[in-house]
Parts: C-alpha cells; structure tokens; sequence
C-alpha cells in the first residue's frame, strides 16, 4: 500500500512517515522544495524506493496534487502553516483552506485507488469560550475565532487567525465530501500543542517548530508566580499523534469522524513536577513551587482516539524531557 503524506517534511508530518514506513507502507511524500525532501530520503535511506518525494511548490494551486495522488491508496494531509507572525489572516486562511481543497479535488479527479483521507484538524478548530467545566468534543466547532478574524482582520489576536485558518480548512473538507458518494472516506484528526523528539531538519534555531519550543522556552526560562499554576494547554506527544493518523487510516470506524488526540490538560507546574520525575531528570529542571493549587483547565475528551482507534497516551514527564533533549542536541547545542 502506497500512502501520500503532504508537508512530509513538518514536525508531526516526519514521525507519521516513519511509522508508516516501519509498519511496511510505501510512502510518496510532498515538499516545497528539494533539499527538504533530500533531508528525508537521507534520513530514510534504508527504506530505499519505499520512501519517494515530490516537490509540490504551490499547494493552493488548482491541480497541484494531481500527479501527486496517482497511485495511492490513501491520503495524509498535514501541510498547513503553524505561525503567528503573519501580516494578515489570508496568509494563514489560504493555504490552509484551498490547500485542503486543492488536494481533495485532486483526489476526486485522479486518486481512483484512494480508499481514505485523513487531514491533520487541531483542536483550534473546536475551541470556543465556554462555561468552567465544559467538556470540548467532536461536536464544537470553533465559530469564535472566525468572528473575530472576519471582524478585525490583521487586527484579530495571532491565535485567532491561526484557529480560524484550521477551523476552516476542517469545515472545507467536511463540506467538500458532504452528499457525494466518493470511493474514499475522510477522517479528520484533532490535536493540542504537540511535543516530543524531533526528527524535522534542524538547521537553524528559527526550524525549532512552534509547539516544542513552547516547552523548550519554559524550561530555558521558568515560569514564575500565578503562571505556575494557571491552565497552560492540552498536549500530546508527536509519537501518539502520528500513530493516531496512522491508525485513523486503518480502523475501518474512523471513516467520516472528527477525532480528538489529546492526553490531556497541563499547568506548567505540573511539567516542572513531571520533568522531576523521569528516570535522569534534566540538571537544570526548573522545580516551580509545588502545591496542588491549579486554574481550571480547558478538558478535551479524548474518547473516540481511546475507542476507535485505541491510542495509549504517553505520559507528560516523558514526553516534555525528550523534547528538551532533543531540542538541545539537534537545535541549541551547548
Ligand atoms: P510544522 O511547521 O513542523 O510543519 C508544517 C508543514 O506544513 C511543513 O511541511 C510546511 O512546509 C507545511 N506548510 C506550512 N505552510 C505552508 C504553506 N503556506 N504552503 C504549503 N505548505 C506549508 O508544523 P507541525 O508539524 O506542528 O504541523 C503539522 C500539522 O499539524 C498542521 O496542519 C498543523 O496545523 C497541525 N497541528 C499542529 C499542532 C502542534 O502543536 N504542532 C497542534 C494541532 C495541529 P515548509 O517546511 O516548506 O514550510
């Protein structure tokens, strides 16, 4: 079986390329450019002709992927820009939404073997404000952020330009394949911030991809005061994400939902607490001031990825030490 992985060079997009690989797929992934495709087929080198890029520049360009998805069986979009620096929310909504279009349609035109698609979705796109003790599911959708961008433009919050592109990329594939009886069927994964081992190129300390320097930058310089204790995010190590869009291929179940990956809610104490208690905890492990004082938290219910597809969660001590090993040894060596 022959899986297409878009932004095969992404953070997340890496880890599901190296599980598909292990578990004996032949994988076609697309690039930007070339060297960041030769970094992957050095880094797959034993894989040989089991691992294949192709540079796709422009993913918003109407037929961009379809030579890319002749001879596929099933699709994995994760391309889609995770910055907040932009100068207005097209840069964001663009590629998010016409790039999910521009691969759908190329699949509907040209992808006569694809069987499933699955696109990368996070939980931005299910974030809303709601009352203390709300229990986000697959049900929300994210109409908050959309308001906000449509509303202020360059001049909404960075993160709501960011959950407004994902929201929408999401709701453009659910609409896309709504009433039409395609020989594939689409599952959309739903994540937190994502942490863990990098296997990304790490040139340069910009490639630090945004959700493993968040756990780097607090290790690097500590939380201090309330900040401790407030609700800081749900996460999930990179690992579990990308065998949940592994899985969501294979579980026959999956077909037509929404599933959220997420092991759960964290204050960055409880990352100090953790981080204190991995087998050789870090020297410079900052130790916060323990107490069991927390904000509430934001609460995903992570149901379907346990159900459908019987995801075992890491745990966040784990996870967050071998982002900061990893981050030290690839991106800021000593
Ligand atoms: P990375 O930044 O590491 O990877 C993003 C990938 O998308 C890269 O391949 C990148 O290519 C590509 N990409 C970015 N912008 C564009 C664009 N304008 N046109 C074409 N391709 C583009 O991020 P992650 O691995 O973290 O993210 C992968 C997916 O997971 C995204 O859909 C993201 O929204 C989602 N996600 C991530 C979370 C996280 O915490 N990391 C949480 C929830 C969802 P290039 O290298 O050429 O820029």
């Amino acid at each position: 079986t022959k899986v297409l992985v878009t932004g095969a060079n992404g953070y997340i997009a890496v880890w599901i390329v190296r599980i598909l690989l292990e578990q004996g797929y032949a994988v076609r992934g697309t690039v930007r450019s070339a060297p960041k495709g030769d970094y992957l087929k050095k880094l797959f080198e034993k894989e040989g002709e089991k691992f294949e890029y192709v540079v796709v520049d422009d993913i918003t360009k109407d037929g961009a992927f379809d030579e890319a998805v002749k001879g596929v069986q099933a699709v994995l979009h994760t391309a889609s820009p995770v910055v907040f620096d932009v100068k207005h929310p097209d840069e964001l909504i663009k590629p998010a939404v016409h790039g999910t279009l521009s691969v759908l349609n190329s699949i509907a035109k040209f992808g006569t073997e694809v069987k499933r698609v699955v696109v990368t979705s996070s939980c931005a796109a299910i974030l809303e404000p709601h009352d203390e003790g709300y229990i986000f599911s697959e049900k929300d959708w994210n109409d908050f952020s959309i308001k906000e961008t449509e509303e202020k433009q360059e001049k909404a919050a960075p993160i709501h330009q960011y959950r407004t592109s994902k929201t929408l990329a999401e709701r453009s594939a659910w609409d896309f394949v709504k009433g039409k009886d395609f020989q594939w069927d689409l599952v959309t994964i739903l994540p937190p911030f994502v942490f863990g081992p990098l296997l990304q190129e790490t040139a340069t300390k910009d490639s630090l991809n945004f959700s493993t320097n968040l756990i780097y930058q607090a290790v690097v310089n500590p939380k201090t005061g309330d900040e401790l204790y407030a609700y800081a995010g749900n996460w999930v190590d990179v690992r579990d994400v990308a065998l949940a869009h592994v899985l969501a291929l294979q579980k026959e179940a999956a077909g037509g939902e929404r599933i959220i990956v997420s092991a759960g809610y964290y204050a960055w104490q409880d990352l100090y607490d953790e981080l204190g208690k991995v087998p050789t905890p870090l020297p410079d492990t900052p130790k916060g001031v323990p107490s069991s004082t927390r904000a509430p938290p934001l609460v995903y219910s992570s149901e379907k990825a346990e159900t459908i597809l019987g995801i075992k969660f890491r745990n966040l001590g784990e996870s967050a030490y071998e982002t900061v090993v990893s981050a030290r040894e690839r991106v800021f060596p000593a």
